[in-house]
């Protein structure tokens, strides 16, 4: 039977549909009347399934229908928020494009951690506690929340003095702080560097490269050091969009390698290991270390900056080629060969 890819209206859905049409697919996409305009207008979707609010998505009603068009999801980060990743590694029973045991990875500190060092990439120093900061450092907060409530600072005291300051803004509650997350602050320029491996061919493909557009971070630093004391701003760290960037070509060795590493870990660690796309984020120090500093085990948003291409994923075929795209290539393949076990979960 026909297979239909479908995602949710969010997150990286425009390239995700208009790959899979361009390699022959129906598609359809998820989501609420209110914000079904991006895909009409685009044209990207042959079908649309409503749902009232976003969370139905894990409903059997909506995953009956799913399993009737014989669907293919492709998980993207707004796809496992409003799914629920429980729901996604348990009561979602619809075939997904990727290793979805591999998305708790993602999600905890911990198991990121753990894989990531355990790979042999470099990541940024962890703190025990607040009593130990004795240089720049960045706390972080559980959750996904797009950077929101994040701080830099240098000192035990500075630590509890934003601490007082975020929870008086009723950004941060006490929870939040016992959960912090101390890292090592990097001084470097930011690569989120898109990969995708193919199970099929096994091999590590280099997709493109953005840098993050973050609020209010990106503004404050217009301003003049003398006033930025003056006007005394905590920044922030909010994702906004993205810019797409070249990266010096010796670099590219060491952008290989670490693909290479990640993908031989994951295959140890949580089997079949990274299937299909990954993102690795890093800043790139005067050393010209790339130091890792977070991790997508799924299509990242940063791949909305090559949705007609970008200057890597060119270079395969010399023909233009979204992340979108490389997805439904490797479903097509795979439908051909009758290896569909291979790629999906
Ligand atoms: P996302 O929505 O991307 O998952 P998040 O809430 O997990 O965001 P991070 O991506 O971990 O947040 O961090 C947000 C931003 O903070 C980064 O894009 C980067 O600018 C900055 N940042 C994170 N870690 C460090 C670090 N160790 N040193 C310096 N800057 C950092």
């Amino acid at each position: 039977d026909e297979v239909t890819i479908v995602t949710v209206g969010s997150h990286t859905s425009l390239h995700i549909l208009k790959g899979a049409k361009l390699e022959g697919f129906s598609t359809a996409v998820i989501t609420t009347k209110d914000r079904a305009i991006p895909y009409k207008r685009f044209g990207v979707a042959d079908k649309f399934i409503y749902v009232d609010q976003f969370s139905d998505i894990s409903k059997e009603e909506i995953q009956q229908q799913l399993r009737d068009m014989n669907a293919i999801i492709v998980p993207h980060g707004s796809f496992i928020a409003y799914c629920g990743l429980d729901n996604v590694e348990d009561t979602f029973k619809v075939p997904m494009f990727g290793n979805r045991a591999i998305l708790r990875w993602e999600a905890e500190r911990d198991l990121e951690g753990q894989l990531l060092g355990g790979s042999g990439l470099r990541i940024p120093k962890k703190y025990g506690g607040p009593d130990e900061i004795d240089g720049p450092v960045m706390v972080k907060f559980p959750g996904a929340r797009g950077g929101r409530g994040y701080f830099p600072c240098s000192s035990v005291e500075e630590f509890w003095r934003k601490i007082d300051e975020f929870k008086a803004k009723g950004v941060l509650t006490e929870d939040d702080v016992s959960k912090a997350h101390i890292e090592e602050y990097v001084v470097g320029a930011n690569y989120c560097i898109h990969y995708f491996y193919s199970p099929l061919k096994d091999q590590v493909e280099l997709m493109g490269i953005d840098r993050r557009y973050e609020s209010s971070i990106d503004g404050l630093v217009r301003v003049p050091a003398k006033d930025q004391l003056e006007l005394d701003i905590d920044p922030s760290y909010v994702i906004t969009g993205n810019f797409p960037v070249v990266i010096r070509e010796s670099l590219l060795p060491q952008v290989f390698d670490m693909g290479d590493k990640l993908v031989a870990k994951a295959k140890e660690e949580v089997n079949p290991g990274m299937l299909g796309p990954f993102c690795l984020q890093s800043l790139c120090n005067e050393n010209l270390e790339l130091v890792v500093f977070e991790m997508s085990a799924r299509v990242d948003g940063g791949t909305n900056t090559f949705m007609n291409g970008s200057p890597y994923s060119c270079l395969y075929t010399g023909e233009p080629l979204s992340m979108g795209q490389r997805i439904a290539k490797e479903i097509k393949l795979a439908l051909e060969l009758d290896m569909i076990d291979k790629v999906i979960s």
